[in-house]
């Protein structure tokens, strides 16, 4: 294709003219000359947010294991940064509650999104959709009056980024992670994007770029096939496609390097922009992915309450309990969660948590007090049981599942989530062990620029990954602020 050389005021004419009139992506495989953007303001800095959706801690670990080759670009950024090994997600950890926690810096009991959970009043069990009650990350950019973007980031969208808005821009490309970050490259060269009907060019580049991308989680549910590759037959199978696509191990099966070298050539946009060394680079996921197979034990799980005397019920989103069910309990595929329509009292709530921690399905269990000391919606229950893998309480009960994965679970597969920060303000080639939470990168990265923190933000700053940390304020007790959550 020819090379034209176009300011940036042409650029943007040429390509909504191009984008309008050709009706494709015409406009943004023009050329790779970058327009004169006005030059940022010196010693301001960036946030990048990539959110990988489904990569567990464990993920992680396995890709740096033989026989795969390791993820070389994100080793690269640790080594200039800060890896937690030890961060979880909240109750329940599914997607929106858990997106919507990493970027208000609330649990689902403040923002409200709980993903499904039991309405006493009402009678009724909801399903929560985008529903956030909480201050976004995004927000407080906005309202700090600084350029944003989302690519696909979707806990942004109209809560600090808009459809066709240059300076607040929402993109949503679809496909993959490469898209998502061809995108991105795009949007940091200046080249016009297309949002919802416009194509779009940002003046600048985004002080707030978020980046959604669900490739690992797709690859982790293993429902169908995805990307080109079958469904994996096994456990194995299932965790080793999901790896590859991380790794890159096999390009030509995947046509690409992998997302490490993905996330490599995001950085790289970054050099050539000129701001990587202004920019605060934060990996986070929502959730990791538990293997399950096999029948589920919902059925005995249903029956071992009704032995206790209970008049059990089942329910799915929309449905209510009959007037004399005492308990209802529902799942969205691990963990079942249970309401008492009628105080069992403290001996019959113990008699029930005896019962199902005797079984040999049993993972774990919260009870009220516990879930409460972890923000979860009062609305998801008064009781939440996870299955130890491979079992699980999927509502289909006559179905034996095949090797499949799914995240509603407290078990560590699923719980302990990757975390990394990297960039100015941010020790480098350190691993932070302690305790941490979903809820603490929203108030840390606003810490870092001098932001307040989101309006309704529980977490804390993450001061041990902070380069002007002192062990003094690790004598001063910074890690228990996580315990006394
Ligand atoms: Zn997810």
């Amino acid at each position: 294709m020819k090379t034209q050389r176009v300011n940036p005021g042409n650029r943007l004419l040429l390509g909504l003219i191009l984008g309008f009139c050709l009706g494709g992506p015409v406009a943004a495989a023009q050329d790779t000359v970058l327009p004169a953007l006005p030059p940022a303001d010196e010693g301001s800095l960036y946030v990048l947010y990539l959110n990988w959706d489904g990569f567990g801690y464990d993920l992680y670990e396995r890709a740096n294991q033989p026989p795969y080759p390791g993820t070389p670009n994100l080793n690269r950024l640790l080594a200039e940064g800060v890896l937690f090994t030890n961060a979880s997600a909240g109750v329940p950890s599914l997607t929106a509650p858990m997106q919507t926690t990493l970027l208000t810096g609330a649990w689902p009991a403040v923002h409200g999104n709980y993903y499904r959970g039991y309405d006493r009043e009402a009678n009724l069990l909801r399903q929560t959709g985008r529903e956030n009650a909480a201050e976004t990350l995004g927000e407080v950019f906005v309202r700090a009056g600084l350029p944003t973007a989302s690519i696909q980031q979707f806990a942004l969208l109209d809560r600090g980024v808009w459809w066709d808005n240059p300076r607040h821009l929402y993109l949503e490309p679809g496909g993959r992670f490469a898209e998502r970050v061809a995108r991105a490259v795009d949007l940091l060269q200046g080249t016009p994007v297309e949002s919802l009907h416009e194509w779009v060019v940002m003046p600048e580049p985004p002080r707030l770029l978020a980046i959604y991308a669900d490739d690992l989680d797709v690859l982790g549910h293993n429902e169908h096939p995805a990307f080109g590759l079958p469904t994996a037959p096994d456990e194995a199978g299932r965790l080793d496609r999901t790896v590859r696509h991380l790794t890159g191990e096999d390009p030509e099966a995947y046509g690409f390097g992998g997302m490490d070298e993905l996330l490599g050539r995001l950085l790289q946009a970054l050099r050539d922009r000129g701001i990587y060394e202004r920019t605060i680079i934060a990996l986070a996921s929502d959730h990791g992915m538990t293997g399950f197979s096999g029948r589920s034990s919902l059925p005995d799980l249903l029956a071992t309450v009704a032995g206790l005397g209970y008049r059990v019920q089942f329910l799915r989103p929309g449905q209510s309990a009959f007037p004399d069910t005492q308990v209802v309990v529902w799942s969205a595929g691990l963990q079942a969660h249970l309401t008492f329509r009628e105080d069992p009292g403290s001996e019959g709530y113990r008699r029930v948590v005896e019962s199902l921690a005797g079984k040999e399905y049993y993972g774990g269990h919260l009870d009220r007090e516990e879930l409460a000391r972890r923000g979860a919606h009062p609305q998801s229950g008064d009781l939440v049981v996870w299955p130890k893998p491979p079992n699980h309480f999927k509502a289909d009960s006559a179905r034996s599942y095949p090797a499949r994965g799914q995240h509603d679970t407290l078990d560590p597969s699923s719980h302990r989530i990757f975390l990394a920060l990297a960039g100015p303000g941010i020790r480098k080639g350190v691993i932070i062990d302690t305790p941490v939470y979903a809820v603490d990168l929203a108030p840390t990265l606003a810490h870092l620029l001098n932001l307040p923190a989101p309006a309704g933000a529980q977490g804390r700053v993450l001061v041990e990954a902070l380069a002007n940390y002192t062990a003094e304020e690790e004598a001063d007790g910074a890690p228990q602020g996580s315990d006394s959550r």
